[in-house]
Parts: C-alpha cells; structure tokens; sequence
C-alpha cells in the first residue's frame, strides 16, 4: 500500500495486482456489468469520516444485522465522465451530484459528506482507472457514489456506521429506442413530504413491480402520477419528462416527490439561453391526453444522466387507450439539446455554462 498526497486529502491507494482492461471489449460493453479496476472506499465511524482508501474493485464483507439491508439507509448517485476528443477526461457537474447526495444524506438521517472528500476521491479514482474511461463518440464511464448504513444492530433507529463507495462502469453511446410509456392511476412512486426527491435506495425497489406489470403490457416504463389526486405527471423511471407543447417546453415542477435531475436542469438551461419558452409547473394527465388528441404535444422525452435524452413515441393513457407521437426529426427540440449536451461534453462546443471540470 502507498499512501498518495493528493493536493489537499492524503488517500491510501492499494493498486490491483491484476488489471481485467485487457478482458474488456469496448465495442459490445452491456450497461451496468462491466466494472474498473479500483473503487474508492470510506468509512464513517466515531462521528468522523475515516482516513479514504483507493482499493481494487471487488466484493464487500458484512455483517447479516447490516443496518442498510433491513430499513434502508442507502443512497447513490449517478454521473458520468467523459473523455474529449483531444482526449482530456472531464466531468459533468461533478458538485451538483454531490450536493444532491448530501441532500438524500440529509433526508435519510446519514452523515453528509464533506466536498473535498467526494471531489479528490472522485477525481483520485478517475486518474487511476483513466485507461477504463472509453473515447469513441457517445461512450463515457458511468460512476456510482452510493452511501449505506453499516450498524450490526437489529433495531430501528439510525446507524452510527456508514460506507461511502465509488465504483465506475464504462459504458456505450445510449442508443434509446422510442419508449412506450403510460400513465400509472393505481401504484405511486413517492409521496409530498416523503422521499421522491432523494436517491434513496427504497424508491427505486418500491416501483419494480408497477413497472414489471406495466413491462408485461408492452410499455417500456410509467408515468407515475401525483399520489395525493393522482392526476399530475410526476416523472418516469429514473428520468424526468419534459414535453413540447405548441412551441413550449413543459416539464413538472420539482417537488418534494420529484427527483431533481441535473439532466433536466441542463436542459432547461439550454432550452432558455436558445428563447424556448419554457415551463415549469404541474402537468396533468388529462391536459396531456388533450393535447395528444388536438394535436399540439409535439414531443415527449425523459432526461437523465444514463441516456441524457430517452424520446417517447407512444405514451398510454392507464385505460388501454395508447397514443402515438408524431416522428422525430433532426430539428426537433429533444434532438437539438441531446446533440448539444453530447457536443459540451465531448468538447466540441463551448462549455458557455462552466458545467465541465477537469479530472
Ligand atoms: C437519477 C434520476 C433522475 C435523473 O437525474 P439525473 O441527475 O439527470 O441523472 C430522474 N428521476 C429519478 C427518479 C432519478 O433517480
């Protein structure tokens, strides 16, 4: 082991005696299975995060009382590197996932993490595992920050103990079909005042089986709707929605049961600086069914960091009515701000929003 400086947070790097890039094939990498050589590792215990470890990627040891696995204290995040086409790596937003994960810390009673401690850590693993991050068009490296609850202790109440990991996956260009989706009238994802907003981990087990049953009637995935009148779009999946209505982009306001995506805030960023008119407010089911029968909702997308933007081509109205959505083209609106959020990425457009930092 050997205990690196970085500029501010000394980190204890244990390399891999036994890299598997070799073993890796970039061309045909399915999401999600591939993972680098290293992960970054740190514990918090005695009221302190403990000294940070890079070590090699590999399996965890705990205990069967881990607090985590019966009441949930466990949250991640998602985010990307990219490399640039003169082969720079670079960050997307790196401190809006954090701030993010600090928010899902807060809400799930877990200990925040300080910001030098995710950035050096991040970029640390980044360098290391630098060979991992893919350059053709469209690909990146997918990191996951995730915290859990660490506590052998078979009662219900907060853990003392937590373990903040990052691991990171290459992964391809995101080619998303056209989804089918549709409205959800029965289940909801989250509740006003519960913890729709943070990436908890409880969120997302709780949605498998609405979305399995819906994945049975041939739709990709929900439009999970408000659970207070279930009447009001909330999102879909792990991606916000936006639809172009007329010449308006519109997009659910975020809420207490909304994921605040930094996709979509991207979006809607670039959306304004172009003089879309944009808003954000509640979207209900029914204004989107007029719409999709007089004809004025144009596109439908969601945006996330996994396929940046996932068009919709048929959205269900939860009765067994599907409508279709016309055709996209090279100008429509969800094809403009996918192809400049690639370009700012890849480094061939300008970063006029400062949303890139250097690993
Ligand atoms: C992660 C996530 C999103 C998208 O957030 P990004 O920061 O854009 O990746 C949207 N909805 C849910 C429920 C999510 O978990």
């Amino acid at each position: 082991m050997s205990a690196i400086l970085t500029p501010a947070l000394p980190i204890a790097i244990t390399r891999t005696s036994a890299s598997r890039l070799h073993e890796v094939d970039f061309d045909h990498i399915e999401f999600g299975k591939v993972f680098s050589d290293h992960m970054f590792v740190v514990h918090f215990r005695d009221g302190a995060w403990q000294t940070p470890a890079i070590v090699p990627y590999g399996d965890l040891s705990l205990s069967p009382a881990t607090s985590a696995l019966h009441y949930g204290q466990a949250i991640f995040e998602g985010m990307k590197a990219h490399r640039q086409h003169d082969g720079r790596i670079v960050l997307f937003r790196p401190l809006d996932n954090l701030l993010r994960l600090n928010l899902s810390a807060e809400r799930m009673c877990m200990p925040a993490l300080p910001e030098e401690l995710f950035m050096e850590g991040l970029k640390a693993l980044v360098r290391l595992d630098e060979r991992w991050v893919p350059s053709a068009a469209g690909t990146s490296l997918y990191i996951r920050p995730f915290m859990f609850s660490t506590d052998g202790f078979v009662g219900v109440r907060p853990s003392n103990d937590y373990t903040f990991i990052i691991f990171t996956s290459p992964v391809n260009a995101y080619y998303s079909q056209p989804l089918r989706v549709r409205f959800e009238h029965h289940y909801v994802r989250a509740a006003e005042g519960g913890t729709g907003f943070a990436k908890a981990a409880g969120n997302y087990g709780g949605a498998m089986e609405p979305t399995r049953r819906a994945q049975a009637e041939g739709y990709h995935q929900l439009l999970w709707l408000d659970a207070a009148e279930h009447r009001y779009i909330e999102e879909s999946g792990t991606m916000n929605a936006c639809f172009v209505i007329g010449d308006t982009l519109v997009t659910p306001a975020v809420s207490s049961s909304i994921l605040d995506g930094v996709t979509r805030r991207s979006v809607l960023a670039l959306a304004r600086q172009w003089g879309v008119a944009v808003e954000e407010r509640r979207v209900s089911a029914a204004e989107l069914v007029e719409a999709l029968e007089t004809g004025t909702l144009r596109e439908a997308f969601g945006c996330g960091t996994a396929a940046t933007i996932a068009p919709i081509a048929v959205i269900g109205d939860g009765h067994g009515r599907d409508y279709e959505l016309p055709a996209w083209s090279a100008d429509s609106l969800g094809v403009r701000l996918g192809r400049t959020l690639d370009a700012i990425k890849a480094g061939t457009e300008p970063d006029v929003f400062g949303w890139l930092e250097a690993v």
